[in-house]
């Protein structure tokens, strides 16, 4: 059986295999192309379980593209915090803009119009004209590549951008002439349940194990991944600087990791408590005391961070930070979880 044979036949047995199997979900009640939108960009690098209550949290308040288009900034990044690659949240909103005044409110229903949103690259704009819209249009990601390469025995490297567009061509060929929506979403979801990313396949439930070239075994080599370059360390020295019950926290540059985002002021490298006594002292903040607190270690896609904390009392509230109670630490300030974990 060639590769086409075997890619056309297991878009026949996906789809009735999903309707009868797929998992509830609180974005697949509907194909209402806001909710598939948030839920994809919200579900990139970020496990179901986890996206669940930020999903539901964020459909009460912004129920759809005009409430998120005119939502308080601060707000939308409360609303996100924890689920990290702040950026994502950010062009949601800039594309809800841009459907409310470039398409009249009314989500865009072609691939190039929904790709033209910001933040929406080929596989979430593929999920969502293909979902919402009916389009032939695959969503493919590393769970589409990883089936793909166990289904037809294929050991070319799956982080391959080369590869992930030929796939894409080969997978828009074998659409059904409908359920095309239901085809995307089996893909996936034989990917996340039963041809999985971490453990054994379950292919003895398979729907697709009578013509897979893997069922035998074979999946334990595949897919084949060229390994990444290694994270970059980065050493940071991060100073709780208390004045009265207040807590110092300040913006980081527009620019670069957690660009803008709110941070507890920190020095490159590991310090020592004397050092951040005499740094606290320079911004001004009238340091009268120090004390050592824990290390910590936060993982980002690029670069790992081990950082160290001291708490720092201070009797003046420098001008250089804005100052925040607990509870507004707590209700209204969006403190990424690489800092938030680092509080006592
Ligand atoms: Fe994956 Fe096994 Fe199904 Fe093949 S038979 S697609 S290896 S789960």
């Amino acid at each position: 059986m060639d590769r086409t044979e075997r890619i056309e036949k297991m878009a026949a047995s996906l789809v009735p295999w999903y309707k009868a199997c797929a998992r509830q979900l609180p974005w697949r009640e509907d194909t209402e192309p806001y909710h598939v939108w948030v839920s994809e960009i919200m579900l990139q690098q970020t496990r179901i379980e986890t996206v669940i209550p930020y999903y539901l949290r964020f459909m009460q308040e912004l129920p759809d593209v005009r409430a998120l288009a005119g939502a308080d900034p601060e707000r939308l990044h409360k609303l996100w915090e924890g689920l990290g690659y702040y950026s994502r949240v950010r062009n949601l909103q800039t594309a809800a803009k841009q459907i409310t005044e470039k398409f009249n409110g009314n989500f865009p229903d072609t691939f190039e119009d929904i790709r033209s949103l910001q933040g929406v690259g080929d596989y979430t704009a593929g999920a969502i004209a293909s979902i919402c819209f009916d389009l032939p249009c695959p969503a493919v990601d590393g769970n589409v590549l990883r089936v793909l390469s166990r289904l037809t025995g294929d050991d070319r490297p799956v982080n391959d951008e080369k590869l992930k567009k030929e796939v894409r061509a080969e997978l828009a060929e074998s659409y059904p002439p409908s359920d095309r929506g239901v085809f995307t979403q089996a893909i996936m979801e034989l990917g996340e349940t039963v041809c999985k990313a971490n453990g054994t396949p379950d292919c003895a439930v398979c729907p697709c194990r009578e013509f897979c070239k893997s069922a035998a075994g074979g999946w334990a080599n595949l897919p084949v991944i060229t390994p990444k370059k290694e994270r970059k360390k980065e050493r940071l020295t991060l100073l709780l600087l208390h004045c009265g019950s207040r807590l110092a926290i300040r913006k980081r540059p527009e620019k670069g990791l957690l660009a803008g985002m709110w941070e507890l002021p920190n020095v490159p490298g590991k310090q020592t408590g004397n050092k951040v006594f005499l740094q606290a002292e320079e911004w001004g903040c009238r340091p009268v005391s120090w004390k050592a607190e824990k290390n910590g270690r936060h993982i980002f896609t690029h670069v790992e961070w081990d950082m160290c904390c001291y708490t720092v009392e201070c009797e003046e509230a420098s001008p250089a930070f804005t100052w925040v109670s607990a509870e507004e630490l707590e209700n209204t300030v969006s403190l990424p979880t690489a800092f938030r974990k680092m509080l006592p």
